[in-house]
């Protein structure tokens, strides 16, 4: 639960993609069946733009902002389709990734940002996302059931199943997260490596980001891979694709930009990694400094917090809590939900959760292939209220029912300083006093991640590579 305004990604959409029409392809210039005009294009790509502002966020920063739009548009006005309504943003989201919408709504995450280490790495992502939109790559893939899936996770609560649970843990965006076939990767690589080329980039730095992304894949071990790598094609083959294209070049690359200075003077002093200010996890406790509230979860179970929900899933995969935001005051909000058609209601009554007015009771309802119980409270607090349902299958009701009423009697106000105060980890640029490994950079100016992740960030192989002296160098460091 990252933002406060709750809007899910509209059904609308699927209306478009059933409307048909043959075009030409504007990168191909043949003519083929595409399923929407340009002006339809626009439409579901502006939807969906709006649906990412309104879920995840912009990162409130004019200047980092303003440098990426100018970088994006300069390739996008030379490109096969100058005069779609091209956007360029960062998004608040510690993923590493980038997409486009149809029309040329284009994000990158401070995830991707914090990874990369100079501007023609950023000029080749951008391009490469601009090519999925002058290929038309996303429009070609809105198909019905891809469409449908957007929704995933943010719908109402009696639509995501149990099964559902698994898929939306298994990452913030990559639930928005388009994914396209490998052939039309290797045309946006192609498309993205042009671009960049023709604006006088030095695109043998593309390598980088690929490996950075593998590195970042390799360390992140157990936990979700960033959506970068799990829907796109191999980063090595990729790699060897790029090379193998730099070998053909017929120009040399001398002379072209690379804009690390610049780049790294955008980036300093972004927020690294997760934003405590939206909600964090403390052991099974889950705080949120800027809402002021807590919760605690049962031990042992898998907690995600998500752009418009917090989830939290039983160690069998077979209960789940979530705590959403919704509209009205507590008795609309209750009595919309336990009035529902299919949905039977027991138990419901108004009272007080640790001093906050609340609605709570227990429901059964019929979903498509299961019958589900469980627990509901509404709850007042601040200018909003919240919603916290527990369920599992009805069978399994009696095993989980006293960690459900323990969960959503909870809900409390966040009082302690230390957690309303803390603060995010920002990234901040240093250069180098002499030549030295990064061992002996990390001994003078420390960081609060591990060296490893460090030397990620950095782009280096490992912590005993040697740093000229000079260089400009990414730490991560708390305000205190
Ligand atoms: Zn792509």
């Amino acid at each position: 639960m990252k933002f406060n305004v709750k809007k899910s990604i509209s059904v609308v959409w699927l209306a478009f993609v059933f409307l048909q029409g043959c075009a030409v392809n504007p990168v191909s210039g043949e003519r083929e069946f595409v399923l929407v005009s340009e002006e339809q294009e626009i439409a579901m790509g502006a939807q969906g733009a709006e649906s990412v502002n309104q879920s995840v966020g912009l990162v409130e920063d004019e200047r980092l902002q303003g440098y990426v739009q100018k970088l994006g548009m300069n390739l996008a006005v030379d490109s096969e389709r100058p005069d779609l309504p091209w956007s360029f943003g960062v998004i608040d989201d510690p993923t590493p990734n980038a997409f486009a919408f149809p029309g040329g709504y284009i994000f990158i995450t401070r995830g991707l940002m914090g990874l990369m280490g100079n501007e023609a790495e950023l000029v080749s992502v951008l391009g490469h996302e601009i090519g999925h939109v002058t290929a038309r790559h996303s429009v070609a893939m809105m198909t019905r059931s891809q469409v449908a899936q957007i929704g995933l996770g943010v719908g109402s609560i009696l639509s995501p199943e149990l099964a559902e649970f698994s898929e939306a843990a298994a990452g913030g965006l990559s639930l928005l997260f388009l994914s396209y076939g490998r052939d039309a990767e290797r045309q946006a690589d192609d498309l993205g490596f042009r671009y960049a080329l023709d604006h006088g980039y030095d695109v043998r730095e593309m390598v980088n980001v690929f490996a950075s992304l593998q590195h970042a894949g390799q360390l992140a071990g157990g936990s979700p891979l960033p959506s970068w790598l799990s829907s796109h094609p191999d980063p090595a083959e990729r790699i060897e694709r790029i090379e193998t294209r730099l070998s053909r070049l017929d120009r040399s690359l001398g002379g072209t930009r690379i804009g690390r200075n610049d780049y790294l003077a955008r980036i300093d002093g972004t927020v690294f990694g997760v934003n405590p200010r939206q909600g964090y996890f403390e052991e099974n406790r889950f705080n949120h400094p800027d809402l002021a509230f807590r919760l605690t979860f049962p031990k042992g179970w898998q907690m995600q917090n998500l752009a418009q929900v917090v989830l939290a899933g039983s160690p069998e995969k077979d209960a789940v809590v979530q705590l959403t935001l919704t509209a009205g005051t507590v008795s609309e909000a209750a009595g919309q939900f336990f009035q529902q058609e299919g949905l039977t209601s027991s138990d419901v009554g108004r009272q007080q959760i640790n001093g906050l007015d609340a609605i709570r009771g227990r429901f059964q309802a019929q979903t498509s292939n299961r019958q589900l119980g469980g627990h509901a409270a509404f709850i007042a607090h601040g200018e909003h209220v919240y919603r916290l349902l527990a369920f599992t299958p009805t069978d399994q009701l009696s095993r989980h029912d006293s960690a459900f009423r323990k969960t959503t009697g909870s809900f409390a106000r966040l009082t302690e300083r230390k957690a309303l105060d803390r603060q995010p980890d920002r990234i901040a640029i240093v250069r180098a006093p002499r030549t030295m490994t990064l061992t002996s950079f990390n001994a003078q100016y420390p960081s609060v991640i591990d060296i490893e992740r460090l030397a990620l960030i950095n782009q280096l192989s490992g912590p005993e590579v040697t740093i000229p002296a000079g260089t400009r160098v990414k730490r991560v460091v708390r305000e205190p």
